[in-house]
């Protein structure tokens, strides 16, 4: 297992984060989709040139809401992060600016389009989330599974998750106690109408397939 601290040049960001933008929880949601989307169309573009060897198989997005542990988990089949690219990609966070960029749009936090443009989509998700873990295993041969997990300080677990044997991503939200609304499936329904209506990947919510 690894520990470390997340490189931030601020020292701990997500609650200025949470306060800024407090308008706007919701776009968590647009956030994980539109990487979970991501993931998904370069392992599809992989796979066309010949790159990804596994099978393509399933590559809906899950939507999935644990209403009784008050976890959100969205799953993806993409390309998935080996533990290089975790610490390079989530840890390693592009924060230059984030100071700045808190002081100039603190009032115009409404414009939901501003968190992505500052890289910070990921991290949208300690907007409704104490702690986020994310299971990943990568689509490169022989790539072993990680498990990440931080509560919203730059402190961070790594660690290698063989329980997770196939291709792709989970991110689990353990949903904070003043974000519960998001656990009501009606609230996810309107968020994924909103936000995903014409996405090119299927998402799976519930039974449903949007
Ligand atoms: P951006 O999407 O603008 O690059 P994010 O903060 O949303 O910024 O995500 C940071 C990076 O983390 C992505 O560029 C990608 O490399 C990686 N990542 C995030 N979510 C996933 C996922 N579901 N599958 C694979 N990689 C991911
Ligand atoms: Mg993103």
């Amino acid at each position: 297992m690894t520990k470390g601290n997340i490189n931030v040049s601020v020292e701990n960001i997500f609650p200025l984060i949470k306060k800024f933008l407090y308008s706007d929880h919701e776009i968590f949601l647009r956030e994980l989709i539109s990487n979970a989307t991501d993931a998904t169309l370069k392992l599809k573009h992989l796979s066309n040139i010949g790159e990804a060897k596994s099978e393509l198989g399933n590559i809906e997005i899950e939507v999935k809401v644990d209403k009784e542990n008050k976890k959100i988990h969205l799953i993806d089949h993409g390309v998935g992060m080996t533990s290089e690219e975790v610490e390079k990609y989530i840890n390693q966070v592009a924060f230059s600016g984030a100071e700045e960029f808190l002081e100039i749009y603190k009032d115009t936090a409404k414009d939901s389009g501003i968190i992505g443009h500052f890289g910070l989509g990921f991290y949208s998700a300690f907007m409704v989330a104490k702690e986020v873990e994310i299971l990943t295993k990568s689509f490169k041969e022989d790539s072993t599974a990680v498990r990440w997990v931080c509560d919203g300080s730059p402190e961070f677990t790594l660690e290698d998750y063989p329980e997770k044997t196939t291709r792709g991503t989970e991110i689990i939200l353990h949903i904070a106690d003043d974000s519960t609304e998001f656990l009501e499936d009606y609230r996810i329904e309107e968020l994924l109408t909103k936000y995903n209506k014409f996405m090119p990947v299927p998402i799976k919510f519930g039974t449903k397939t949007e």
